[in-house]
């Protein structure tokens, strides 16, 4: 056990008895019977206070500093009503840091030789051990994301995207020599596709690694294609958290989001190339890019902004909406416009930014920053920060690509754009500079800050000043569904009944932008 087993200055009270805190030490050591014990005593004096069997105890926060460790004691007494009472002791420490390690050799000393962590009681945080995954992410997210893909029709939706599954397909057949008389994990195995794909190459075993309630379905479809299914073992439970019995020589996943990063998988990605890949192993996607480019266009400016003049009515039945017309049109352009746009929209050549799954640090994905530097070849209005990615499966034999990018087949994923709510006004030639800078949230997303600049340009252009900056906080796990068909993970039924009322074919949207709310908005700032 790594923890330290004694904290010579704690204060110790018992609540029983109101007495006030006294210093102490607080002693974890394992009893003659192997039970793990925690001791009190009080300093100077060396006098036993408490001992606990940890067993028995649980540990709650109560305060930044503060804990209580609620006991059920036996060696009160002989009578039985004694024996079912409980016994709580505050415990106070001078830092936080402090209160926190003690917390952890609490579990790790209870978790020694008890499995029963995780218990709560009603009054109170228990402070459990946690994994990985659960101490970054919440909860109710997880439990939200699980769900969706614990569902058949996502799973499908995301085998029917042909490109994403034909492309998985062809790395893995076109690059055999990486999976014969290998053992594979299969990271997020869903239905359990690739590690059929991986077995299909000629896999030795392959693991297949699912936290959702797929792993059941993954279980059912594998077993109904024995001759494939007898090399390959399911796993229900997180990557972060499942034990395997031996080390894989590949790496198999498919862990993109909207935006590569979206859904914060790659990370669990990384832990698992940590826990699970030999040093010499492979990674199936290899690396991954985020492709920018700033775009112009003014239907899809117009049509977000559009969305808040609701909020302009004076009287809607006497009540006047303005003051609210400011948030709600800030509202609309925190949203990512996720669909398939023309490449042409492009208002320069993008630039991409890496991200090496082989090499890469998983907090490496918790903040990216990304500088932007773009050379216009239009003169033209740009409204934003145009989005998308690719990954390479770097074979022995083949290298092949999955992109995203606009022009190119579409996929479930689509490409992303930042529209920002003042627009900027560029000529050819001119420089853009700016910021993509993406910072991960427990609630397995991303806030993006966008900032573009130009820079001056023509006389006076080697003083290298901005002309104009424009800025936008947006949430990735709130995009607006542009499109209809198919969607990726974060498209709640809420959205997807907007989507439906709202996609309409191009011609009929072009035709909103008659009249004067367009005049208007072209002339927002
Ligand atoms: N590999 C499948 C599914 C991809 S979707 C395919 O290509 O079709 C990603 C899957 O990873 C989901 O089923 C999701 O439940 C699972 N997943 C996400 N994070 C995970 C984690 N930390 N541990 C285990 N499974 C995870």
């Amino acid at each position: 056990m790594e923890a330290p087993t004694e904290f010579p200055s704690v204060t110790f009270s018992d609540l029983a008895t109101s007495s006030s805190a006294a210093p102490a030490a607080a002693v974890f050591s394992v009893d003659s019977s192997g039970k793990p014990r925690l001791r009190f005593v009080q300093t100077g004096s060396a006098a036993p206070l408490a001992e606990l069997d940890l067993e028995t105890t649980q540990v709650f926060r109560v305060g930044p500093v503060d804990l209580l460790c609620v006991s059920e004691e036996e060696s009160g007494g002989n009578a039985t009503d004694e024996k079912l009472c409980s016994k709580a002791f505050k415990v106070g420490f001078k830092t936080k840091d402090e209160c926190k390690g003690f917390a952890t050799a609490f579990e790790e000393w209870k978790n020694g030789r008890s499995s029963k962590d995780g218990a709560s009681l009603e009054n109170g945080l228990i402070v459990p051990s946690k994994s990985k995954f659960d101490s970054k992410i919440e909860a109710t997210s997880a439990k939200m994301y699980f769900h969706y893909y614990g569902q058949l029709l996502h799973q499908q939706n995301m085998l029917q995207d042909f490109v994403r599954t034909g492309t998985y397909y062809a790395a893995v057949l076109e690059n055999k020599s990486d999976f014969e008389g290998r053992v594979v994990v299969d990271v997020g195995a869903g239905s359990g596709i690739l590690s059929l794909f991986a077995a299909q190459a000629g896999a030795k075993h392959v693991y297949a690694v699912e936290a959702s309630e797929m792993a059941e379905y993954a279980q059912k479809l594998i077993s109904g294609n024995p001759s494939l299914g007898q090399r390959i073992t399911v796993i229900k439970g997180k990557v972060e958290e499942v034990e395997l019995p031996e080390k894989a020589d590949i790496l198999i996943s498919e862990p993109m989001g909207t935006l590569l990063v979206n859904e914060r998988m790659l990370e669990s990605y990384i832990i698992a190339r940590d826990r699970f890949l030999t040093p010499s192993g492979k990674m199936f996607p290899t690396l991954g890019r985020i492709h920018m480019a700033p775009f112009s266009d003014e239907y899809l400016y117009v049509e977000v902004a559009n969305k808040a003049l609701f909020w302009q009515q004076q009287n809607f039945f006497g009540v006047d909406l303005t003051p609210l017309h400011g948030s709600a049109f800030q509202g609309y352009f925190s949203q990512p416009v996720v669909d398939a746009f023309d490449p042409r929209l492009l208002v320069s050549p993008p630039t991409f930014h890496t991200l090496d799954f082989t090499s890469m640090k998983e907090e490496d994905l918790y903040e990216l920053d990304i500088p932007l530097n773009f050379t216009a070849t239009v003169g033209t209005r740009v409204h934003g920060l145009a989005c998308w990615f690719d990954v390479l499966f770097n074979g022995s034999t083949v290298q092949r690509w999955l992109t995203t990018a606009p022009g190119s087949p579409t996929t479930h994923w689509y490409q992303l754009r930042c529209v920002l709510q003042q627009p900027l006004y560029v000529m050819a030639g001119q420089q853009i500079t700016g910021r993509l800078h993406l910072v991960a949230h427990s609630a397995q997303s991303y806030t993006i800050y966008l900032t573009l600049s130009t820079k001056m340009w023509g006389v006076g252009a080697e003083q290298g000043g901005v002309l104009q900056t424009s800025t936008g906080k947006l949430e990735l796990k709130e995009p607006y569904y542009r499109l209809s068909q198919p969607q990726s993970y974060g498209a709640s039924d809420q959205q997807q009944q907007t989507v439906q009322t709202q996609s309409m074919p191009p011609q009929s949207k072009h035709q909103n932008l008659q009249g004067p709310a367009l005049v208007s908005l072209l002339s927002h700032k």
